[in-house]
């Protein structure tokens, strides 16, 4: 067709995707419905595994919070204090370096497990999955079955599906609540939360950020589910860089199962039996059948709804199963290999480094301030200069701290040098420095601080002493 031609059908058109169709080209809509997902309940292997995997971390994340380390919560991020205790190591300010170091090694070791037994993660371990499995689960509970779910979602409102909706949202409101509280109990001790809760004294930011939290779950969870896999977490688009051929999938046996088919005679039949469980099952609603995909996130629902199949229909179990393309196509998979021992070099490394680094840093620390009055102070035949030393204790236990100040001219040291400083405390010390005139030859001198506590930590730090210069 010449472009005149097309031209005359576009402008004739009634709409875009009329003109797209009437000048030969298919329509394409570049917004996706989403399909109502009924997830059908299973047992099995893999689910078993999951409930043993699922429930220490949902029990850790729950009860971490209520646990004490002598006079304080053992894990607390205390934003205002700037002070991140997580059991026997408080993090400062100084430490976040660590911190970091410690997402990278997370990260790290996330890809090394990736690489080799695919998304376990996402499968077994994520919240996004664990939290949406609670609410699957409520939702049965509440509304019933599959079947029923599907039933209830077609009916008109009324009474009966007011009831069954009400009952399922408020549940899952009261667990959000639950999951949102306990994550604030994370940044404000959680006793001290309960209190101001039930005498209703709770802080704004508190009660603002346990209402993010709560929409948050009750939102992923509830609404969103499959959606935050697919379209909104960045992992789930960027791990398949770390497959290979050898790393662990959920995969369909085709040369097994097909050609699929329903009926008794299984003549020129694979062991298929189209039975639909292996999608009625599936959390993202894909069917595997269909070729490894992104949305897959190895649940391994459709592994145990097969086999519970095969089970019945008298055939060997795994015509869905955890495998690799290797084996698939009839090789032998390797667990070590370049890129598995690379991460797994590389996280050991790290892990080193890491160790070496909290083990050795400052237990004890010093910034030094001049006071911003004056830049000295000229008294008879002496210049003062004044300073405030914000000292810090890193360490759990209260210690003395001694201050020595070294310069290359004979200063005098006025204020206290020897300081008692309780575990995790900050002191902030006015201490002033004197010379006599005659010795200041330059307008700046190199003045070192330097602490050290009674274990021998020491920590320093360099400023300056200012005067006039005869
Ligand atoms: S559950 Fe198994 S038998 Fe049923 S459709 Fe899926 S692959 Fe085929
Ligand atoms: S295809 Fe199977 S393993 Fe993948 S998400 Fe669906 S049920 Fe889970």
């Amino acid at each position: 067709m010449n472009a005149d031609a097309s031209q005359i059908i576009a402008r004739d058109a009634a709409t875009p995707n009329e003109a797209a169709e009437v000048a030969g080209f298919a329509p394409v809509d570049l917004y996706q419905r989403r399909e109502k997902i009924f997830t059908r309940q299973i047992e099995g292997r893999f689910q078993r595994l999951r409930l043993y995997s699922g429930w220490p971390l949902l029990l850790g994340y729950f009860l971490v919070p209520w646990l004490e380390w002598g006079d304080r919560q053992a894990v607390l991020f205390d934003l205002p204090a700037r002070q991140f205790h997580v059991l026997f190591v408080t993090f400062w300010p100084q430490d976040f370096v660590l911190l970091g170091a410690l997402l990278i090694i997370a990260a790290f070791a996330l890809f090394t497990v990736t690489s080799v037994v695919g998304r376990i993660w996402c499968g077994y371990t994520c919240p996004q999955t664990v939290w949406t499995a609670i609410y699957m689960w409520i939702e049965q509970v509440a509304e019933g079955p599959r079947h029923a779910r599907v039933r209830l979602d077609r009916a008109p409102w009324g009474w009966e599906k007011i009831r069954k909706r009400g009952l399922k949202h408020g549940m899952w409101l009261g667990w959000a609540f639950f999951t949102g509280f306990t994550f604030v109990g994370y940044f404000t001790p959680i006793r001290e939360l309960v209190t101001s809760l039930v005498t209703f004294e709770v802080g704004t930011w508190s009660a603002f950020w346990i209402a993010f939290f709560t929409a948050a779950t009750y939102f992923n969870a509830g609404w969103l589910r499959e959606q935050v896999c697919i379209y909104m977490c960045p992992y789930a688009r960027f791990q398949s860089a770390m497959f290979d051929k050898d790393t662990l999938i959920v995969s369909y046996d085709t040369a097994r199962g097909e050609p699929r088919g329903r009926g008794q005679s299984r003549d020129g039949l694979g062991d298929c039996i189209d039975c639909m469980l292996c999608v009625q099952v599936c959390p993202t609603g894909i069917d595997i059948r269909d070729g490894l995909q992104y949305q897959c996130i190895g649940c391994a629902h459709c592994i145990d709804a097969c086999a519970d199949i095969m089970t019945k229909v008298g055939k060997p179990t795994g015509l869905i199963r955890y495998t690799t393309e290797h084996e698939l196509e009839g090789g032998r998979s390797q667990l070590l290999r370049g890129r598995v021992v690379g991460y797994g070099i590389a996280l050991l490394v790290m892990c080193g480094v890491f160790v070496n680094v909290l083990l050795n840093r400052d237990l004890v620390g010093i910034d030094v301030l001049r006071e911003r009055g004056e830049l000295y102070r000229v008294e008879a035949a002496t210049v003062r200069n004044d300073y405030a030393l914000k000292l810090i204790n890193k360490a759990q236990s209260a210690t003395r701290l001694a201050i020595d100040v070294q310069a290359s001219v004979p200063v005098e040291v006025i204020g206290a040098t020897d300081i008692e400083i309780e575990g995790g405390e900050v002191l902030n010390v006015p201490i002033s420095l004197v010379l006599p005139r005659d010795a200041l030859t330059v307008p700046s001198v190199d003045v070192r601080f330097r602490i050290c506590d009674v274990a021998g930590h020491c920590n320093e730090e360099i400023s300056r002493f200012l005067g006039p210069v005869r």
